[in-house]
């Protein structure tokens, strides 16, 4: 196992730290990570003494406020190596970032017939904005195929991208087996197409480092909470022509430049996509956590969690009817034991205090091409110890036990 100082990294999470039985087993993480003692601080900071709003009032401490806010913006452009921090729209979350490109970016150009691609790798957050969308333009939602490893089969594409093909949206990663598609291949044959592509980077970002002019994205969206930041924050990147060629989605405060009774100007970008007061303590502490996490080995961090899930999925796999739905080299490993129901089993882990995630996991249609109702999801995290593990497996032969009586 790599040499990754986990303690370390493990020990910056309040959650985890009572040393006794009723320290969680949290495997999670995929649904939401837990929150290391600098974003918790930075969101408290701002209640405690902030005492201000941004881009609306005069005072000094909402002015400071302001700058911070915005600096957070170049920060996290930064990050994911956007050119300008003006590329960065805050949102809710990777939800509403698609949501926003859906009705500001896409509706306006939509035609009856016009077509979206999307396959049954995404999760609920990057199909139903697009029906949604498709149901309210008469355009029609494309399927682009999953392969024999339940990937979206990129050699499928070029025979799907057309003159009507409008958008393509594609996950960077699988909320369920973990998966990975090749999204630079994908990139390149759709602009080969003239078509766009929203990349949904909830899960992705957390397991890599994401360069989006690098990768040549056009829209890139994620959420904070599993990055270890605050739930309610995420980002919407998009290339700058793009953005500056949408239109306002949401109306209200501060997205405009004067309106009168019969009309409005929208702000610039991004302003003019962040209508009314956005969640300052979301953005500080998405900040804290972009730093805290950017002073680790996240390589090393990755493959210490892999290693993990490594060892899961081996003694596991001693079980019999035990089938798992991991991609190779995933830290997310979604199983399932042949005859026993998910519910069932997820039922006793709780019992044991072990935290994991049964069901379709917001992701119906790729649970169905897997063939089974639902599975049971171990996330693991570079906070999560071989201890952890242990504790999964035993909590499942407990279950297994139990449901056999
Ligand atoms: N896409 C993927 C791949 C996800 O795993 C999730 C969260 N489960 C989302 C989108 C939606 O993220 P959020 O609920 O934070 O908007």
């Amino acid at each position: 196992m790599t040499p990754f100082d986990f303690a370390d990294f493990r020990r910056h999470f309040p959650a985890l730290a009572a040393d006794n039985s009723d320290t969680p087993c949290y495997l999670d993480s995929a649904a939401t990570a837990l929150t290391p003692q600098p974003v918790i601080q930075a969101t408290v900071n701002y209640y405690q003494n902030a005492g201000a709003t941004v881009h609306r009032s005069q005072h000094k401490a909402a002015q400071s406020l302001t700058q911070r806010f915005e600096q957070t913006r170049a920060q996290v452009a930064e990050f994911i190596n956007a050119p300008r921090a003006e590329d960065i729209v805050w949102t809710r979350g990777t939800t509403e970032s698609i949501n926003l490109v859906a009705q500001s970016y896409l509706r306006p150009r939509l035609q009856p017939g016009d077509e979206i691609i999307v396959s049954p790798f995404e999760h609920h957050a990057n199909l139903v904005p697009w029906l949604m969308l498709a149901e309210q333009c008469r355009a029609r939602v494309v399927t682009l195929p999953l392969n024999d490893q339940y990937l979206p089969d990129i050699t499928a594409l070029p025979a799907l991208l057309s003159s009507r093909t409008r958008l393509l949206a594609l996950s960077q990663m699988s909320n369920v087996t973990g998966g990975q598609p090749d999204l630079a291949a994908a990139i390149a044959l759709a602009h080969a197409n003239g078509t766009p592509v929203l990349v949904d980077g909830a899960q992705g970002i957390v397991h890599e480092a994401v360069d989006v002019q690098a990768l040549d994205v056009d829209f890139y969206a994620f959420s904070g909470h599993k990055l270890y930041g605050p739930t309610g924050i995420g980002v919407l990147y998009g290339k700058s022509d793009l953005l500056e060629s949408m239109v306002p989605w949401h109306g209200g405060g501060k997205m405009l430049t004067q309106t009168t009774l019969q009309a409005f100007t929208p702000q610039q970008v991004p302003q003019r996509f962040e209508a009314g007061t956005p969640n300052i303590a979301g953005v500080l502490g998405l900040s804290a956590a972009v730093a805290w996490l950017q002073t680790f080995d996240r390589v090393a961090a990755e493959q210490y969690s892999v290693a993990l899930a490594d060892a899961a999925e081996k003694e596991l796999a001693k079980i019999a009817g035990f089938r798992s739905f991991r991609h190779a080299g995933s830290s997310v490993l979604a199983f399932d034991i042949a005859e026993v129901h998910h519910s069932d089993i997820i039922a006793l882990l709780a019992e044991k205090g072990v935290a994991l995630r049964a069901g379709q996991h917001c992701a119906q249609p790729l649970t169905e091409a897997l063939g089974v109702s639902g599975t049971l999801r171990a996330s693991f995290a570079p906070y999560n110890t071989l201890q952890d593990v242990t504790r999964l497996v035993a909590g499942v032969h407990f279950a297994l036990e139990l449901l056999a009586d």
